[in-house]
């Protein structure tokens, strides 16, 4: 064995070779694969092999269709076949809600260049006769689905990657991972040591004892799966010799089921819910090749409704069932990445559908290992997308949760409910006790989405429209709007920077100049490539010391970046502050006069601006104020120790009382913003976008000295964006967008879409396959140009808003009737806001 690799990749599964194989690719060939037993040794050898392009996360989906259109090459590559079989598949519903569902996937498809298309259930059965097309109402076809062989897939990968220089090292367990002060990874085998820049955890079922040997805990849990085989069905034969094809896979939603061909019978698995974890501390390393022990008795409930939905199978005999284990992350996306904390030790885990993800997993590691990018947008996979809070338990109780909802809609308005309540503030009994708060989760923490009237309970009514939240929200925004309005903020990234250097770094890593001692400045962060990676609110408190507030869930992530660019002279130091400070934004044009009773200092306009930034007591708590608030209104930002969130609450609530101060929620806050076209980290920037195609310009100062992403955010700048954030204004009467909605244009020219992706949905020579002649882009006139970020109702204007991202050249206003905005099937008339609906001038946040 050679005692040297520029990477060591731990497992050979799936995902380990991917991974490998598109190191080599890159040009990293001296990279070597250790497994501690054969090629798909954990769960690779007994998947279903089934693959699809289709996720919630459209970035996510993206990934998958880049695995999807891999296989081809892959085998072109190898030589090794991957018994590729292209059959399509069809998604069923069984009644309206679920039409809506696919309604809205349909249109997702739209924006990622994916030609499905809705069918009837009787189209669906002609595909595949084995189903009564009485239980349904309509179908998803999607042509880019299919199955495989999982093992020959996986030695594809690995043959690929050896092609290319790679080596792989079989019957050989990592023992123990120790670095030295240098970096250098000493990867202890049985078989010896091998010293590695980089290593990848790939290990699968193992990935957690791997993650604990470098001290780290990383949230996933494999969950037992069941499937079963039957004996040889005529109806089968006979589908086959009348069509000359093979039956499509079916998605059976209402069932929860998931059927389709399997040589000359079928394969049928369900996620079932009362499903069951495996090994739940840790993984025996002593487990093989094994299959554990079948329960049907577990998933009968799933099977009695699959004998009535196809009714063909309840008089075949099954011929085997697999229950086998594979991991899942809390949120069933896998974990990919640099582990914060650590240097070049990179996660490729929680892979739960390797077969569809694991070329876009493998993709985008190789890029961020090669090119310190990923190259995609890849937050959905990212591996610090998760923080402390997801311990053994959580998740635990997360991926249990998630495993049996997986075939569940997931409304826009619906909060899941394991493992809560995590973190809470000190402000959490009163929210839910005395205000009858309706609570979400973000990052972990429990926080405040509405109120609802005493005289019901305080929960949503899940739906796609809009729903009970709908009049209390605006209630809320109106108070505030007209009066003044108090909101829970502890759900926001903090972070302080000190030292002689902070203010240059800062510079450095920030495209906006640093604000004066006592200002604020919003900075967005670029990438290398100019892309936005981050969006912060910088304040200056001193020389030498900078708070800096942002996007909650990306702080990990956020960390691991400043981490990765600071220097190791100890000049600068950057802190998470996590929940040691938590605060309460106050709103409105009564909010001076509430804020002022409870302080000595002057607040007036004059001596507090907007955009200052103050140290001050705040109803005797020892407080930090922001003058800027995220609802476009006067307002403040008030931040404190959580020991005072109370006091300071209670005492805001008592200083409002002549204005009848009212509590507002996230979903308030979230539509005052839109009402301002105020963008969210996550919705409106992400890193596909540039600063200037984000509306950020105004907070890139090209002309100060070098700051990380210059040359290309100018080049941008100089060039013209190839697409713009808008507001669009739509008309609708009960349903508002949710995000990833087509927006539509007349006409013939640019299209974002076409563009915007990178990677486009793979083309087949479907061998047979009666693949729909549709461009699910076109519609006689009209065309797919762009697509929605987010929206709601801005309640104060009385307008459905929505924001999205179209082409440059179309982000002018042109009229009412020159845009369409699709919400669940039915394309809506849309305008193009030219300023924001609220306040334009910015009078009131500044007066
Ligand atoms: C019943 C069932 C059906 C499924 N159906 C599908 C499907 O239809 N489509 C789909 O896409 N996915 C399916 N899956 C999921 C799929 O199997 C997984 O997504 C995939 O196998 C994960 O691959 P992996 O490489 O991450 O992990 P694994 O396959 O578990 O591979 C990890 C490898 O790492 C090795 N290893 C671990 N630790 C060490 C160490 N310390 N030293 C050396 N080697 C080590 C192990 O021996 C193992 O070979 C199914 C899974 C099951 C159980």
């Amino acid at each position: 064995m050679k005692t040297e690799a520029r990477v060591v990749v731990i497992g050979g599964g799936v995902v380990g070779c991917s991974v490998l194989y598109h190191l080599a690719k890159a040009g990293w060939t001296d990279v070597m694969l250790i497994e501690r037993s054969e090629l798909t040794s954990g769960s690779s050898w007994h998947a279903a092999g089934g693959f699809h392009t289709l996720n919630g996360d459209p970035n996510v989906a993206r990934l998958q269709a880049y695995t999807v259109g891999l296989y081809q090459e892959l085998e072109a590559l190898s030589g090794q076949s991957c018994s590729l079989h292209l059959t399509g598949g069809v998604m069923l519903a069984g009644d309206e809600t679920r039409m809506d569902f696919l309604r809205l996937t349909h249109a997702k498809c739209r924006c990622l260049g994916m030609d499905t298309e809705i069918i009837t259930p009787s189209e669906a059965a002609a595909m595949f006769p084995l189903m009564d097309p009485s239980h349904f109402v309509g179908a998803l076809w999607d042509p880019v689905e299919g199955h495989l062989d999982p093992s020959g897939t996986t030695h594809a990968y690995a043959k690929a990657a050896q092609k290319l220089g790679a080596t792989i090292v079989l019957r050989n367990r990592v023992v123990e991972l120790t670095q030295d002060p240098d970096g250098t990874w000493n990867v202890v085998t049985e078989h010896g040591t091998v010293r590695a820049e980089h290593v990848v955890n790939a290990g699968g079922l193992w990935a957690r004892e791997v993650g604990r040997m470098v001290g780290v805990e990383l949230p996933l849990l494999a969950m037992e799966h069941m499937y079963l085989l039957t004996e040889a069905m005529p109806e089968v034969a006979a589908f086959n010799a009348a069509t000359g094809r093979e039956m499509v896979g079916v998605l059976d939603l209402p069932g929860e089921i998931y059927t389709r061909q399997e040589r000359d019978g079928v394969l049928l698995g369900t996620y079932e819910k009362a499903c069951k974890p495996w090994s739940e501390l840790s993984t025996p390393w002593e487990f093989g090749h094994e299959l554990l022990q079948p329960d049907l008795d577990r998933i009968a409930p799933s099977l009695e409704v699959g004998f009535r939905h196809f009714p063909a199978l309840e008089n075949v005999g099954i011929k085997q069932v697999i229950n086998g284990p594979f991991t899942f992350a809390p949120d069933g996306n896998p974990l990919v990445g640099p582990v914060q904390g650590l240097t070049n030790f990179w996660s490729a885990c929680a892979v739960m559908a390797g077969f569809s993800q694991g070329g876009g997993v493998g993709l985008v590691l190789a890029n961020w290992m090669v090119d310190g990018d990923p190259g995609h947008d890849v937050f959905g996979m990212d591996v610090a997308r998760f923080g402390e809070w997801t311990s053994l338990r959580h998740t635990n109780a997360k991926v249990r949760e998630n495993y049996s909802r997986r075939f569940s809609i997931r409304f826009p308005n619906e909060e899941l409910t394991a493992a809560r309540p995590a973190q809470t503030t000190p402000l959490y009994d009163i929210m839910t006790r005395d205000n009858n708060a309706v609570m979400g989760v973000t990052w972990g923490l429990e926080t405040p989405l509405w109120f609802a009237p005493w005289t019901s309970e305080p929960k949503d009514v899940v739906s796609f429209h809009r729903s009970n939240d709908f009049s209390q929200v605006g209630e809320e925004v109106r108070a505030t709007r007209e009066r003044v309005g108090v909101t829970e903020i502890a759900n926001f990234a903090k972070y302080e920077v000190t030292g002689p250097g902070a203010e240059d770094w800062l510079n450095h890593m920030l495209a906006n100049v640093m604000p004066r001692v006592g200002r604020l400045a919003l900075a967005p962060m670029l990438n290398d490539a100019g892309k936005l990676i981050g969006d912060f609110t910088v304040a200056k408190a001193a020389e030498d010391r900078f708070l800096i507030w942002g996007s909650s869930a990306a702080q990990i992530h956020h960390m691991r970046w400043f981490e990765r660019h600071l220097s190791a002279d100890g000049s600068v130091r950057v802190e998470r502050l996590g929940m040691r400070l938590m605060g309460l934004g106050l709103a409105g044009p009564q909010s001076r006069a509430v804020l002022s009773r409870l302080v000595d200092a002057d607040v007036s306009n004059a001596a507090f601006r907007f955009m200052d930034f103050r140290e001050m007591e705040v109803a005797g708590c020892p407080a930090m104020v922001n003058r800027i608030s995220y609802t476009g209104d006067l307002g403040y930002e008030i931040w404190v120790e959580p020991a005072y969130l109370r006091s300071l609450y209670l005492a805001v609530k008592a200083a409002g009382e002549a204005e009848d101060i009212a509590d507002f929620g996230m979903r308030a806050l979230l539509s005052m913003r839109l009402e301002k076209s105020f963008p969210t980290w996550f919705a409106e920037l992400r890193p596909i976008y540039g600063p200037i195609e984000g509306g950020m310009e105004r907070f890139v100062k090209l002309g100060k000295p070098a700051f990380i992403g210059r040359e290309a955010a100018a080049r941008e700048a100089a060039e013209g964006p190839r697409l713009r954030r808008v507001t669009l204004a739509i008309d609708t009467e009960d349903a508002d967008v949710m995000g990833d909605e087509p927006i539509w244009a007349r006409g013939t020219g640019p299209s974002a879409v076409a563009e915007a992706h990178g990677i486009g949905a793979p083309r087949f020579d479907a061998g047979g396959v009666a693949i729909p002649a549709v461009d699910a882009r076109r519609d006689g006139d009209w065309r797919v140009v762009g697509w929605v970020t987010s929206g709601g109702y801005g309640h104060h204007v009385r307008m459905s808003l929505a924001q999205g991202y179209v082409p440059g050249a179309l982000a002018v206003e042109v009229g009412d009737g020159a845009f369409e905005v699709e919400i669940l099937g039915r394309r809506r008339a849309a305008r193009i806001l030219p300023e924001p609906p609220f306040d334009p001038d910015g009078a009131r946040m500044r007066g």
